[in-house]
């Protein structure tokens, strides 16, 4: 059922064709959206994606989760992402490939609605920033598992990583750490969090947050190393005595985080385990590493 022809947009009445009726769809009114995020970088062999395989099977599930049809296909996929890259002509940057049901259709039956796949591309400062992160543990939860398919990477679950980043900075953080509804700590609204006590890393385990494809590498990369890393859960009273923590995210990449609540304070200074992961995540991305090449994907 579409909108009838006129419409209100900001201070004054306009017709609907030429308003952009678009932006009543399922995608922004229920947040039937699924994206993915995902970069790429500038290595001697020429611009190349990093992991574009997980995150392309990370899309397609999502957008099977809300049953998009007809099903995306991995390799169309890959080859919009890399002709927006050509296209732009850039060397290294983000890309953000989305599917949305975009019929403007009232109520929450998505089933049967036309999708529509976007993808936009930045290019990306690639200096780090370094300044680290303080994180507010945020008073409403992750959400359940039971709830939701945490699996997929839907639009409408940022609802929850919005109000807990909102409650963050009107206290003071950065950012939100989120507990699961157990008291386990989850992640962050973003992104997925280490923690460095006795020289182990830990981290959360699967079954509460987001699968990180940046999380994935990182377990990867500091096993290398020879660091034992653990999944495990840990309510927050775990993190006090920890040498170092840090976040994870495609974006983000490694951030240190300064001060988590009452729990942890850590100062400035980037600890030693995220130094050498940092090291070795960067020089993967730029394809120096051998061992690593096989998450690298050419763009040309
Ligand atoms: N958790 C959530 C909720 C996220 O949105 C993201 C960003 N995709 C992450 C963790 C980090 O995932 P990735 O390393 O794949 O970017």
């Amino acid at each position: 059922m579409k909108p009838s022809p006129k419409m209100w947009r900001n201070n004054r009445i306009l017709p609907l064709s030429k308003s952009a009726s678009f932006t009543f769809h399922q995608g922004l009114n229920y947040g039937a959206c699924v994206y993915e995020g995902i970069r790429f970088y500038d290595t001697k062999n020429g611009p190349a994606l990093f992991r574009l395989k997980e995150h392309v099977a990370r899309f397609l599930y999502s957008a099977s989760v809300l049953r998009m049809k007809p099903p995306l296909r991995a390799r169309s996929v890959e080859e919009a992402i890399k002709k927006v890259i050509r296209q732009n002509k850039l060397r290294s940057g983000y890309v953000r490939p989305m599917a949305y049901y975009s019929e403007a259709k009232m109520g929450i039956n998505v089933i049967g609605s036309k999708i529509t796949f976007d993808v936009f591309v930045w290019k990306w400062k690639d200096v780090i920033r370094e300044k680290p992160v303080t994180l507010g543990i945020s008073k409403l939860r992750r959400l359940d598992p039971e709830t939701v398919d945490l699996k997929a990477k839907i639009s409408g679950y940022y609802a929850n990583g919005i109000l807990g980043f909102i409650d963050a900075r009107e206290r003071g953080f950065d950012e939100p750490l989120f507990l699961d509804t157990r008291g386990f700590v989850a992640e962050g609204a973003v992104n997925n969090i280490f923690v460095v006590k006795k020289g182990i890393i830990y981290t959360p385990p699967l079954t509460n947050i987001l699968a990180g494809i940046t999380r994935d590498t990182v377990i990867e990369i500091a096993r290398g190393l020879g660091y034992t890393v653990r999944e495990k859960l840990f309510l927050p009273e775990f993190l006090s005595g920890a040498e170092e923590i840090f976040l994870t995210g495609t974006g983000i990449e490694l951030k240190s985080v300064s001060r988590i609540d009452r729990f942890f304070s850590g100062g400035p200074a980037k600890g030693h385990v995220n130094i050498a992961v940092s090291e070795c995540y960067r020089a993967a991305t730029r394809g120096d590493l051998p061992r690593y090449k096989k998450w690298l994907t050419p763009i040309a």
